[in-house]
């Protein structure tokens, strides 16, 4: 005598409905701007006594990432001027970026 086995009932999921409405607002996950400063360039600095020095900036987001020796550079004053205006862009995007999730995270 052959043993039955099941009933097999095949499950199919219900229609799918809107998703229920979010009152919590969902973690946030997302990340701070970030820059791996894919490329560098040696500019001009004036350090805040007055000092001009030789260093890496990046172009993307105008990290001064490293000095570089003076006479190291063929032409010092050929450089181009450390671009401040790109450092504070850059600055500004960060800053709004946790003011907006401060906000996110308030409301
Ligand atoms: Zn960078």
């Amino acid at each position: 005598m052959a043993e039955v086995v099941g009933p097999f009932v095949l499950r199919v999921p219900g229609p799918v409905g809107p998703p229920p409405p979010r009152h919590v607002p969902l973690p946030d996950t997302s990340d701070p701007p970030r820059c791996d400063h894919p490329r560098t360039e040696v500019r001009r600095m004036r350090q805040s006594n007055g000092v001009f020095v030789a260093r890496t900036q990046c172009l993307t987001c105008g990290a001064g990432i490293q000095n570089v020796r003076k006479d190291s550079v063929p032409d010092f004053d050929a450089l181009p001027a450390f671009d401040e205006p790109l450092r504070e862009a850059w600055r500004s995007r960060v800053d709004r970026y946790y003011a907006d999730r401060r906000a996110a995270a308030a409301s």
